[in-house]
């Protein structure tokens, strides 16, 4: 079975957990602070905060900007619904944007529209870009609405690791950036997250923030504020840090292999079969999602690959579809669409150019 990921989890890496297994240390300790250490020099910030998971670092995030009832937060339709459950969790409400049809990031335009026509009773207060499936969305329009309108930036890069977007890294752009180890993403530590940030009183409040609000002080421990606890393990720092030095060649051939299948499938989207992602430089390609047609029934392209031995599946939910996070208006007709149709194909840096043909032959073969 070709399946839509793979970690990649080297001899080396499984050394070095069961070090630390051995060593009984295995909370937050010196191997943490390095894998932080070097994840910020990595992302070129200045404090990066590990954390339990990228749904931990999106909370936490929303909670160090004091945002809570009352407030309202702007998000993409199309995303990993945990990006609207933070806002849900602090208590404040996701105001929902459309996305565009290439990148499957949020609108820009939609976003400046939904900011200028805001009438709702809480106060817009951020926005959570999301740089979908890796693909960096462009920052610049993003912070200049942001300045105008006093929004704070919480950039979800839980899938965009190692993406880059004029020169810098995705998820250390805005005010805070979070970042997913989940076994889907590129880097994994099983569960597993960080925030990025350059401001160092955040940074300190995020690290009070992830163990229960305490802090050590001369005196002892003092608690100053109510938390809990979303601190990652040791072993899952070990197995994160001993990634970190590969991502970049695996991003590197995650490329490779993108462009192939773009290649690949170009007749069948000349055909009208699919639509293909664009191609943005700087891209990490966490996921290849195509887009089907609207005649194409995904659900059964799905079981028929699954017969020829591949897994393939949706690419990421349509908040407004959902029903948990209140009505979007206007309907974003994009996201949903991407939502219903979208298809991921398996990507993984230890997938072969063959393997790559042979999804490309089986959906041709499958949607005819
Ligand atoms: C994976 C993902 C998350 C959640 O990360 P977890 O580590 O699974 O909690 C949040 N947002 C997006 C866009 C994701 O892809």
């Amino acid at each position: 079975m070709l399946k839509l990921s793979q970690p990649n989890v080297s001899a080396d890496a499984i050394e070095r957990v069961a070090e630390v297994l051995r060593s009984g240390h295995l909370v937050h300790g010196p191997e943490s602070d390095a894998f932080e250490r070097e994840l910020a020099e990595y992302l070129g910030c200045r404090d990066v905060v590990l954390v339990s998971s990228g749904t931990a670092a999106l909370h936490l995030a929303l909670m160090s900007l004091d945002i809570g009832p009352g407030d309202a937060v702007l998000l993409p339709d199309f995303t990993f619904p945990a990006t609207a459950n933070a806002v849900m969790l602090v208590g404040a409400r996701p105001v929902i944007v459309d996305v565009e049809a290439q990148t499957y990031n949020i609108s820009v335009d939609a976003l400046r529209a939904a900011v200028k026509g805001w009438s709702g009773p809480e106060a817009l207060k951020a926005v959570i870009p999301v740089h979908e499936f890796g693909c960096p969305l462009a920052m610049a329009r993003i912070q200049s609405i942001a300045a105008e309108y006093g929004l704070s930036i919480v950039e979800d890069a839980a899938c965009a690791l190692g993406a880059t977007v004029d020169g810098m890294k995705a998820g250390a752009i805005g005010t805070i950036g979070c970042f997913s180890f989940h076994p889907r993403k590129t880097l994994t530590t099983g569960e597993g997250g960080a925030l990025a940030t350059g401001d160092a009183s955040l940074a300190q409040r995020l690290r009070r923030l992830r163990s229960h609000g305490m802090e050590r002080t001369p005196a002892g421990l003092t608690f100053t504020e109510v938390s809990s606890n979303y601190r990652l393990t040791q072993f899952q720092a070990v197995l994160g840090q001993s990634q970190l030095p590969h991502l970049d060649d695996w991003i590197a051939r995650r490329r490779e292999l993108a462009n192939r299948y773009s290649r690949v499938l170009s007749t069948m989207r000349d055909a009208g079969r699919l639509a293909l992602p664009l191609s943005v430089p700087g891209h990490s390609w966490q996921t290849f999602m195509v887009v089907l047609s609207d005649a194409i029934e995904r659900a059964s392209v799905v079981a028929a690959l699954r017969e020829r031995g591949i897994e393939a599946g949706p690419g990421a939910q349509s908040l407004s579809s959902i029903g948990l996070y209140g009505e979007a208006s206007p309907t974003p007709i994009i996201g949903q669409m991407l939502a219903k149709q979208g298809l991921a194909l398996p990507l993984y840096e230890t997938l072969s150019d063959a393997d790559v043909d042979r999804v490309c032959a089986a959906l041709d073969e499958v949607v005819r």
